[in-house]
């Protein structure tokens, strides 16, 4: 099942889950909750959720079944996600889970918003003892592949943000990453519409340079 939140137009962050629904537990709800929370930005969210009943043995899950690697994922078997791979966004950022007992923050993104991201989401589950660190060239999940779709929803493939989650981190720790990493984000973007307080200092500045171009024109005239 899949699920787009998009305007047409925004291009500075969109949100994934690519596996959600019980493919990555709760990943799909961290999506959800930083879209809700930068709502105000306009930020677009795409979401790909799976179920499925195990077999008696165990086997055959949700996961089993629905899981697609993110380097392997192809627009053209979604819709959705078709009509924005080629937006050009500032960022994306993909919640995923995995079976290592740590948080990886991991993309294409630049070293210093890696950083950033690591420090906020060390912050948020702080006390719980649970290693929070950025993925080296070297590890498996660490989301560099210019061709995962976190990377290639992004201008130039330069600003992916994949964060592979623990499943206790992502159970008990699951809105408190999302807020921190929302948090993050909320400093880059531009709100939709401009504020009060930045429409006042347009009409101060153009009340300013209108006052000098009268001033010049006056000097002018004097000569
Ligand atoms: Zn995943």
């Amino acid at each position: 099942m899949e699920r787009l939140d998009d305007d047409g137009e925004h291009r500075g962050l969109i949100v994934i889950a690519p596996h959600g629904g019980d493919i990555e537990r709760h990943t799909d709800e961290q999506a959800e909750c930083v879209a809700s929370r930068l709502g105000g930005f306009g930020v677009s969210s795409w979401r790909c959720k799976g179920w499925k009943e195990r077999r008696e043995d165990g086997s055959g899950g949700a996961l089993e079944c629905w899981h697609t690697t993110s380097t392997e994922i192809d627009p053209s078997s979604f819709p959705g996600l078709g009509s924005v791979i080629d937006r050009g966004f500032a960022h994306a950022l993909a919640f995923h889970g995995f079976d290592e007992s740590e948080i990886l923050v991991g993309g294409t993104a630049p070293a210093a918003l890696k950083e950033e991201i690591r420090c906020a989401i060390e912050a948020a589950t702080g006390g719980s003892g649970i290693c929070v660190r950025v993925a080296t060239p070297d590890d498996q999940f660490g989301g560099d592949d210019p061709c995962n779709v976190v990377n290639r929803l992004t201008a130039d493939s330069a600003g992916g943000i994949q964060i592979e989650q623990s499943l206790p981190a992502r159970r008990d720790h699951g809105t408190a990453i999302a807020q921190a990493v929302a948090t993050v984000y909320a400093h880059k973007l531009h709100p939709q519409r401009p504020s009060w307080q930045e429409t006042i200092s347009d009409l101060a500045e153009w009340v300013r340079n209108a006052a000098r171009r009268a001033v010049d024109w006056g000097s002018r005239r004097l000569r």
